[in-house]
Parts: structure tokens; sequence; C-alpha cells
């Protein structure tokens, strides 16, 4: 790990780890529960429990505070004002101008199955801060590419129409 020695990530983790609950917790209080299309998207990409799920729509993804935290996502740029949208177990933040992006959404949703199967806050954060940590790092890491690869075969159009979408559709941007 180039960034952080590993005392840093020891000690940055549980702290990473109560700053993730916190969000998922304001988010479930004030999001909205997944549309019914979402919902389907969800199934499809594995989710056990869409009707947890909330989305808060917001002008731009909140950063930590805590010095120490506000720092490592100051270094590692993986926790940053001008992201698209983060995910926290069921809770998910989406910047309001990617609002209505399918493939953020369920990308978002794969992470979301990542909790699911590693159980917890800290369970996912070390092995996916791990490998946005080390080299060839963020996106290049097995999760965030699971996530890259499951929404974007979701979203993809069927293969009838792939070719007139090829040179009609602009690529989309988030
Ligand atoms: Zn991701």
């Amino acid at each position: 790990m180039d960034i952080f020695t590993s005392e840093q990530f020891e000690m940055l983790l549980p702290l990473a780890a109560v700053w993730a609950e916190e969000q998922e917790r304001m988010i479930l209080l004030s999001g909205v529960p997944l549309t019914e299309s979402q919902v389907e998207d969800a199934r499809q990409i594995g989710v056990l429990h869409p009707d947890r799920v909330r989305l808060l729509r917001v002008p731009q993804i909140p950063v930590p505070t805590h010095p120490a935290l506000a720092t490592a996502a100051q270094v590692t740029g993986l926790i940053s004002p001008a992201g698209w949208g983060v995910a926290f177990r069921y809770g998910i933040f989406i910047r309001n101008d990617c609002w209505t992006c399918r493939e953020l959404v369920a990308h978002e949703l794969v992470h979301v199955v990542q909790y699911e199967r590693l159980g917890g806050f800290e369970e996912f954060l070390r092995p996916y801060l791990t490998e946005c940590l080390t080299p060839p790092g963020y996106p290049h890491g097995p999760m965030e590419q699971e996530a890259i690869t499951k929404a974007a075969e979701l979203c993809k159009p069927p293969l009838i129409i792939q070719n007139e979408y090829k040179s009609n559709t602009p690529s989309t941007s988030c």
C-alpha cells in the first residue's frame, strides 16, 4: 500500500466503518425506496433485500468531517464531492445531475450485493479499500471491476438493436 502504512490503514479502517454506517443511517431516514424498475434491476444484479435500499439525492457527495478521515478522503480521492454516487450498504447517495442514470444506480447496487456478501461495513471496506489503495488501484481492483462490468451488462441494449445504438447514440456520461 503506497499511500498509507499498514498501521495508518488499521487506524483509519474502523473510523471509516463508523462514518459509513452513519451515512447509511442518515440515507435510510431521508432517502427514497427503489422504483419498480430499479427493484427489478436490483433483483437481476442479485441484491437479496431490494426493499431495504434507499437512494438519497444530493447536490454533491458528502465528505467526512473527522480530520484524519477527511485527509484520507482527500489524499485517496475515493470520497469526493465530485463523485457521481456512493453506496454505504443499503444507503446510496446519488448526485443530483446523475439521478436518472440507470447504469450508475446499477453500479451502486452491485456494491450493495458485495456488502450483503461480505456481511458488514468493516468486512466490505477492508478488501475494497485495500484494492483501491494497492497498485494498480481504483478502479482496477476486482470489486470495482465487478460493479463496472455487471452494471454495463445490465444496461447494454438488446443485441438486435446494438448496432443502431453504436451509430446514433453518444456514449453515456455517468
Ligand atoms: Zn464503484
